[in-house]
């Protein structure tokens, strides 16, 4: 941590290390950030990488960038690398939230601050903030979208209707609180019986699924078609995550929905990735949740900066977000619905996703 100390020497005599003072360049300039992404399996963690990298060097910092293949081991010794190399700060997109203990413990020897980006790092104190998005308001869009397509919202008697759930990988925090948030708003259905989950899985614990793998929940979702819906059929799906959601859809597509007899349910997602944005414009799935990872990445900068500066970053949320050993101090931003409505506005006015890309 020796360039931080030195900025942050050079700061004190009211100077940066270039010997300017121009504005986003405090104390912490010069310093070199590593930043662990859990997979470049996933369009959404490439981005976030980039992004991650592209806000850091518009602020003067070095950063030094590593993917963990969804492979914990590989991760835990990627950040030990990093500590080795000497970084000034960690920015830590976890792949098992329970495996970093250790190597927190070496951060936390060196003197480097570690913020737990996206998904929340538990059972330690050696976190000291956190930037992820409202992680309940996700599930809570996603199980929405559900009952008010379903016609199921004020109070209509509506239903039965079948449906089956989702949820992502058992060792990732925010699992839990996208399943919650969605339940949340789909459990009082499920209890009056105007939804009814055919094949009975419904604990969080029967329906994860290990590193969010399409793959792994395509064959749940044939099992479930299989055994479930012989001359029933399904109405919608909880679906956590776009990779998850175009995986069910190829089970549901080799299941012969999606034609005018049997017309697909309503498939949830979240992420805005391409295949998902261009499978809702074709009237696959129906909607994702748009999480803007460019704000995402600021608010992660912000806080390595403030956090090498002696400073408090701005936060916005000090009591949800318990780890196990401390609350840690939070900056959530806003997830927003997306659908064939408006996508335009939401992902595409913004910037965020091509039209030409979307062709
Ligand atoms: C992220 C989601 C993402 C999922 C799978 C979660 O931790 O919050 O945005 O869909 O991981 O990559």
């Amino acid at each position: 941590a020796s360039a931080a100390s030195l900025a942050l020497t050079l700061s004190a005599c009211g100077q940066d290390s270039e010997g300017g003072s121009e504005e986003g360049k405090g104390g912490a300039d010069g310093a070199t950030i590593g930043v662990a992404m859990p997979t470049k399996s996933s369009e959404r963690w490439i981005a976030d990488g980039n992004y991650v990298v592209d806000t850091l060097e518009s602020k003067g910092f070095e950063a030094k960038l590593v993917y963990g293949e969804d492979d914990p081991d590989q991760q835990v010794s990627q950040i030990e690398n990093l500590i080795t190399q000497g970084v000034d700060a960690l920015i830590i997109a976890a792949i098992d939230n329970k495996s970093l203990n250790n190597v927190l413990q070496q951060a936390k020897d060196a003197d480097i601050p570690v913020i737990s980006y996206d998904r929340l790092i538990l059972n330690t104190d050696n976190v000291d903030y956190y930037a992820s998005f409202d992680n309940e308001k996700v599930g809570e869009l996603q199980g929405n979208y559900i009952v008010e397509k379903l016609g199921l919202k004020d109070g209509s008697e509506k239903g039965p209707f079948n449906i089956e759930l989702f949820a992502g990988s058992n060792d990732d925090n925010n699992t839990r609180y996208f399943f919650g948030g969605a339940m949340s708003v789909l459990q009082p259905y499920i209890d009056k019986k105007q939804l009814v989950v055919r094949s009975g899985q419904t604990e969080l614990t029967q329906v994860t699924t290990l590193r969010w793998d399409g793959g792994t929940a395509q064959k749940r979702m044939d099992d479930i078609l299989t055994s479930a819906y012989k001359s029933e059929r399904v109405d919608a799906v909880l679906s956590p995550y776009d990779g998850i959601s175009i995986g069910i859809l190829s089970a549901l597509k080799s299941d012969s929905y999606g034609t005018k007899d049997k017309p697909l349910p309503i498939v949830t997602g979240q992420d805005a990735e391409l295949a998902s944005v261009k499978s809702i414009i074709d009237d696959q799935q129906s909607m994702t949740v748009f999480k803007d990872l460019r704000e995402l990445a600021k608010v992660a900068v912000n806080m390595v900066e403030a956090s090498l500066d002696g400073k408090e970053p701005e936060l916005n949320d000090k009591e949800t977000y318990d780890n196990g050993s401390k609350v840690v101090p939070a900056y959530l931003l806003e997830p927003v619905s997306v659908d064939k409505e408006n996508y335009q506005k939401t992902v595409v006015d913004s910037g965020y996703l091509k039209e030409s890309d979307l062709k």
